[in-house]
C-alpha cells in the first residue's frame, strides 16, 4: 500500500499515531505524521530509591522526544486532526514548550503557526524553537491565562486549529506515555509522580492507566501524585491563583484548564495534589543531574521534589514508582547556569597547569 511506504519513509519504527493507533481516534483520512514523538527511555534512578525506600524508581525521560518535552506526543495527534480537517493554521497559548512542539508539527505539515506566550516569562531554549521552525509569536502582556483566553477567543472566531491541552486530541496523544509504561513494566506502577501546571498531562495519564486497566493489559491502576509549585498551587488550595509565581515557567498557571480532570485522577487514583517550593524543585533538579545524569527543566524536577517532601522517610518500601520528567534541561540554559556553580578553573595553555587543576579536582 502507498500509505505504507509513506510510512517507513516518515520515520523507521513509527511514532505514536503509528504505535498506538489502536487507541487513537484516527480515521482513514488521518495522515500519519511523525517526528519520532514517544518510546522515551525508561531509566532507574537508583539514588532515588536509597532516598525514597522504594523497591524501583523509574524514570520516564518525556525530555528525549523530538522538540525537548512531552508535548510532542499530544501535538502529533492534534496536528494531524487539523490536517485531516484542512486547517490552514494552527494557535496555541504556551509557557513554552506548547508552542516548540506545535511550531516543529506545523512546519513538518506545511502549516502557518501562531503562538501567544506570557511576555517575558518563557525559557530562551523554547523561543528559539517556536522562532527557528518559523512560527509568528504574539509576545503577550499578561501571563499564562490571559493568553489562553485570547488563544480561545481567537479560535472561537478566526479559522485556526486551537492546539492547546484543551484540544482533546492533545489528551489522547499524551495518555500513550502512560500505555508505553506499562507495556515496559508489564504492569502499572504503585505510585506515579507528575508535575501539574494545566493538569492536561496528569488527566492524560490517568486515562492511558484506565484504558489499559479497563482492557485488562495492566491489573491496577497506581496513585497519581501530582505535584504544583507553590507560588502556583491553585488545585492544592481549592481555587485559582490570580498571580502565579515560580521559577518552573512551565507550570506558572494559576488557572488549569484540565481542572476536573486532575481533581478525577486524584480522587480516584487514592492519590494526591501536593505543592513544593522552588528551593524543593531546584534541589531535585540539581540532583537529578548531579546523581542520576539527567538534566531536565526546573519544571520537570517538580515530580522528584514532590516524591521527596512525601517519602523522602524511606515510606515506598516495597513500591515501584514512575516520575515523568516532563522537559529538557537545555530548555532554560539563563536557569542552569544561575542556579548551579559551574566548577571551573583558568589555566594557560599548559601540561603543568591542567594536571595540577585535575589533581585537585580528582581530590
Ligand atoms: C507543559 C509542561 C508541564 C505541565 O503539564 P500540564 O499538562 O500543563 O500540567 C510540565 N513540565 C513541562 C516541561 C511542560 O512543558
Amino acid at each position: 500500500m502507498a500509505s505504507n511506504a509513506l510510512r517507513t519513509g516518515l520515520s523507521i519504527g513509527g511514532g505514536v499515531l503509528e504505535r498506538y493507533a489502536d487507541w487513537l481516534p484516527l480515521t482513514e483520512a488521518t495522515p500519519c505524521i511523525t517526528l519520532g514523538e514517544g518510546s522515551t527511555p525508561l531509566v532507574r534512578a537508583e539514588s532515588l530509591e536509597r532516598a525514597t525506600g522504594a523497591d524501583e524508581v523509574w524514570l520516564k525521560l518525556e525530555l528525549c522526544n523530538p522538540t525537548g518535552s512531552f508535548k510532542d506526543r499530544g501535538m502529533v495527534v492534534a496536528v494531524a486532526k487539523a490536517v485531516e480537517q484542512s486547517a490552514s493554521a494552527v494557535l496555541c497559548a504556551s509557557t513554552g514548550n506548547t508552542s516548540a512542539s506545535a511550531a516543529a508539527y506545523a512546519a513538518r505539515c506545511g502549516l502557518r503557526a501562531f503562538v501567544l506566550v506570557p511576555e517575558g516569562r518563557i525559557a530562551q531554549g523554547k523561543l528559539a524553537q517556536a522562532a527557528a521552525h518559523g512560527a509568528r509569536v504574539l509576545a503577550v502582556d499578561g501571563n499564562f491565562d490571559d493568553a489562553l483566553r485570547l488563544a480561545q477567543e481567537l479560535t472561537d472566531q478566526l479559522p485556526l486549529a486551537l492546539v492547546n491541552s484543551v484540544n482533546p486530541y492533545r489528551i489522547e496523544g499524551q495518555k500513550t506515555a502512560a500505555m508505553e509504561i506499562v507495556d515496559s513494566l508489564g504492569d502499572a506502577p504503585d505510585l506515579h509522580c507528575i508535575p501539574v501546571g494545566n493538569a492536561g498531562n496528569i488527566t492524560a495519564y490517568w486515562k492511558g492507566y484506565c484504558e489499559y486497566f479497563h482492557a485488562e493489559i495492566a491489573s491496577r491502576r497506581p496513585r497519581m501524585l501530582g505535584v504544583q509549585a507553590a507560588g502556583a498551587a491553585p488545585l492544592v488550595h481549592g481555587h485559582p491563583v490570580e498571580k502565579p509565581e515560580t521559577i518552573a515557567t512551565a507550570i506558572r498557571i494559576g488557572a488549569p484548564a484540565s481542572w476536573d480532570g486532575a481533581i478525577a485522577a486524584r480522587d480516584e487514583s487514592e492519590g494526591a495534589i501536593i505543592s513544593t517550593t522552588d528551593e524543593q524543585i531546584l534541589d531535585a533538579y540539581r540532583m537529578l543531574a548531579d546523581a542520576e545524569g539527567v538534566f531536565c527543566e526546573p519544571a520537570s524536577a517538580a515530580s522528584v521534589a514532590g516524591m521527596l517532601a512525601r517519602h523522602g522517610d524511606g515510606s515506598l518500601a516495597g513500591q515501584r514508582v514512575v516520575c515523568t520528567i516532563t522537559g529538557h534541561g537545555l530548555k532554560d540554559p539563563e536557569r542552569a547556569v544561575e542556579s548551579v556553580t559551574a566548577d571551573v578553573v583558568e589555566i594557560d595553555s599548559d601540561f603543568a597547569q591542567a594536571v595540577a587543576a585535575i589533581e585537585e579536582g580528582l581530590q
